[in-house]
């Protein structure tokens, strides 16, 4: 497949991509888009130019809109299709590819445009699937010797977290204030968090409404997927190592989260698709999978001090972990918990198994008692104020790149 639109050969976003997102054109004009190389596509205009007539199911212009919220509703036989129209589009010798009106009016360079979230996200829940991850951070926090607690093999384990806080890559971070006890005073103190982190994750999109009582079943939880985004998973580890007893992480999460603004759909990633580490033990019945539900998707964190250069501080890949999204979405719902279009589902960190692959400062810094060196010597336990983070994903086979481009925040003081 070739595009009449030129870009990299490590391009994200080829050809094989197709990505959907929301952006602002001409600074006050806000449509669904795509992107192809660093060209965003204005899908809403694109459909008034009837380009769409032929797509059944799409009876309205559901791409203009301030999110995709309403064109993921339409559920995946149609957007498959939409998605497959659009890539058709761009191929080399398309009708579009030839007329000049609609490329000068429907595409813009990335420059040109700003990106919104891309869903209006219902609900949010964070899991803890990385067997990896959950054994750092339960040596770390807890028990060295009974790392992983007794259910953590049995079910994928999660907490609902908050929507409301989760902003677009770009958002700057403000350093969240809150209680903490530090080790050596008898009372806790208040201030702004003395050990602010990532955490590197993917999360998953909804894409339809079930009623109250009934469930998701792992052989139908990837028809309800309409794809993926980088996630970063702000914490403050001082805040929480206090207040995470008993009911889990409340302040130390919820103040925000980012998320690239590209949906990577999971047609998109089929090419990736791989074996998940063997569950042993074996799962009960509702959790059981066949086939390849994993995704090999490699992963990068970088962390740029103000001023500074870029270092890459972590390398990982999404196939080693434990739990697949459709395990986590079957048990999300086993129980009759309704979903909503929009509702995030995030991966909870990925971390590998070498030190230089772990998804968050906690778990690279041993809890900051071995700090990174930055490339001006800089050291860093956790981050400090006017530091950028930023988090890549891509799959890469027989010459098929398909990426997420970036998740990108700075931090900044507390208010
Ligand atoms: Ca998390």
């Amino acid at each position: 497949m070739k595009s009449f639109i030129d870009y990299p050969e490590n391009s994200d976003f080829s050809i094989h991509n197709i990505p959907f997102g929301v952006a602002v054109f001409d600074k006050e004009y806000i449509a669904c888009a795509t992107r192809i190389g660093d060209i965003v596509v204005d899908l809403a205009t694109l459909y008034d130019f009837g380009y769409f007539n032929d797509v059944d199911g799409l009876q309205d212009n559901v791409f203009e809109a301030y999110t995709l919220n309403e064109l993921i509703e339409l559920g995946k036989p149609v957007t498959r299709i939409i998605r497959e129209k659009i890539q058709s589009l761009l191929l080399e010798g398309s009708l579009l590819s030839k007329d000049e009106k609609s490329i000068e009016d429907c595409f813009f360079n990335l420059d040109e445009v700003k990106m919104l979230m891309p869903v209006h996200v219902a609900n949010y829940t964070d899991f803890y699937s990385s067997i990896e991850h959950a054994t750092n951070v339960g040596k770390l926090f807890r028990d060295p010797e009974n790392a992983l607690l007794p259910n953590w093999k049995h079910l994928p384990v999660a907490y609902h977290g908050r929507a409301s806080s989760i902003v677009i890559s770009g958002t700057e971070i403000i350093r969240p204030k809150g209680q903490t006890k530090p080790k050596d005073q008898p009372s806790p103190v208040f201030g702004p968090t003395k050990q602010l982190d990532f955490e590197l994750e993917l999360g998953f999109i909804i894409n339809k409404n079930t009623e109250l009582g009934d469930s998701v079943s792992v052989e139908q939880a990837e028809d309800a997927i309409f794809g993926l985004v980088l996630f970063n998973d702000w914490s403050a580890r001082d805040i929480q190592a206090w207040e995470y007893v008993p009911l889990g992480p409340f302040l130390a999460k919820n103040f925000a989260s980012s998320i690239s603004p590209w949906v990577v759909t999971l047609e998109a990633l089929e090419p990736f698709r791989t074996d998940s580490p063997k569950q042993d033990p074996e799962v009960l019945d509702y959790l059981k999978t066949t086939g390849k539900k994993n995704f090999d998707l490699n992963l990068e964190v970088a962390l740029t001090p103000d001023k500074g250069t870029e270092v890459i501080i972590s390398k990982t890949n999404f196939k080693t972990m434990y739990w697949t999204m459709a395990q986590q979405l079957a048990h999300h719902t086993v129980n009759g918990c309704n979903i909503e279009v929009g509702d995030l589902y995030a991966s909870g960190t990925i971390s590998g198994t070498s030190s230089d692959s772990f998804g968050s400062l906690l778990e690279l810094t041993y809890k900051g008692e071995k700090p990174l060196i930055l490339n001006d010597g800089q050291k860093r336990d956790f981050l400090s104020d006017h530091d950028t983070l930023s988090m890549r994903g891509w799959g890469e086979k027989d010459g098929v790149r398909v990426g997420f481009g970036e998740v990108v925040g700075t931090i900044v003081p507390a208010k």
